[in-house]
């Protein structure tokens, strides 16, 4: 007999079968999931991964092209101008920095870059100045371009994608209900606005969102059932850094448990999507090596980024460790 079964409450093989069979689990059978005992949801969700995506991992880095002073008021953001924070603040990076920072990475084996600035939107003449970029980068590289600048119009998203750009970056960052509570200056309809520009736009999305904001369990459900039913196949999981200066500062971090927990779920709900550990994994005490066999399939590495804490040789080493190749899904 199943332990956890018995123990929980919860058949947490009968919703295995269900998604490995292509059932789609509801919010209530999410919501059992998360008082189930932790190991063996986590070594389903990791069969549910190879099942569905195999031993593929999907490794991207970024480069922060634009630092800083912020309009919006995302309340876990050092970039905010509403908030006192200690960061570098510049204006677009140049073209030959963007390039340098694709190739490194590509040269190491990173397959996917994306540049990523702060603020609410671009406007057009930043445009043309990152478009001229993602060629540049093109030029030299055959890195696949990702893109994450805001909230755009569907016609700045057309010339990101003639540019070369293939993906475009968008995080819900938490539920619907629970949007209001971390940013006032713009809403959770305008991420989806901006989600289906890309779209329309041509463009694959990557969305999901940070933990630890002092959202509920429901609140992440939530969040990963309107990623579902957006489609998206790609979907950052944060976990937040509390940064001195921003409301949420005194915030705990996320336990490791709580992090499995995180990505399992996920799993469960998006069964075939690339969950991909970005900010703050540095956090976790394993950096990432339990979350990796529990679900999640995909990284942001990076031998500059601070919030991975983390290197490309040191992730490389360690989801081939795993049984994972790095390769795109
Ligand atoms: S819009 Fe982006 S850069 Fe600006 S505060 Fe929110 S998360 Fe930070």
């Amino acid at each position: 007999m199943n332990m956890a079964v018995v123990e929980y409450g919860v058949d947490i093989n009968l919703l295995k079968g269900k998604v490995l069979s292509g059932g789609k689990i509801t919010k209530d059978e999410a919501l059992e999931l998360a008082s189930s005992e932790l190991d063996e949801l986590c070594r389903s969700a990791d069969e549910i991964r190879e099942r569905f995506c195999g031993n593929a991992f999907d490794f991207c880095s970024i480069i922060n092209g634009k630092s800083g002073g912020c309009t919006e008021n995302c309340k876990f953001c050092s970039q905010s101008a509403h908030h006192n924070t200690d960061i570098a603040k510049y204006s677009l990076i140049g073209e030959g920095e963007a390039v340098e920072g694709a190739r490194y990475n590509f040269d190491r084996g990173v397959g996917r870059f994306a540049i990523v600035t702060a603020g609410r939107a671009m406007n057009d003449a930043e445009i043309d100045e990152l478009c001229k970029n993602y060629e540049s980068i093109g030029n030299h590289c055959g890195v696949f371009k990702c893109a994450s600048h805001g909230l755009l119009r569907a016609d700045q998203l057309t010339r990101l994608k003639n540019a070369g750009v293939r993906r475009y970056h968008s995080n819900l960052e938490t539920s619907r209900n629970f949007f209001p509570q971390v940013c006032t200056t713009h809403s959770y309809d305008d991420k989806i606005t901006t989600i289906k520009n890309a779209r329309s736009a041509g463009l694959e999305v990557c969305s999901g969102g940070i933990f630890g904001i002092g959202e509920t369990m429901e609140d992440r459900i939530d969040m990963a059932l309107d990623l579902r039913e957006l489609g998206v196949k790609s979907v950052p999981v944060n976990i937040l850094s509390p940064i001195p200066g921003t409301p949420l500062e005194n915030n705990e971090v996320l336990s490791n448990d709580e992090a499995r927990r995180i990505v399992a779920i996920y799993r469960f709900i998006l069964p075939d999507a690339m969950i991909r550990m970005a900010g703050g994994r540095g956090l976790l005490p394993d950096k990432g090596e339990s979350v990796f066999r529990s679900g999640a399939n995909a990284a942001t590495t990076g031998d500059l980024l601070t919030t991975t804490g983390t290197s490309i040789n040191f992730d490389m080493a360690l989801v081939k460790r795993l049984g994972y190749e790095a390769k795109f899904h």
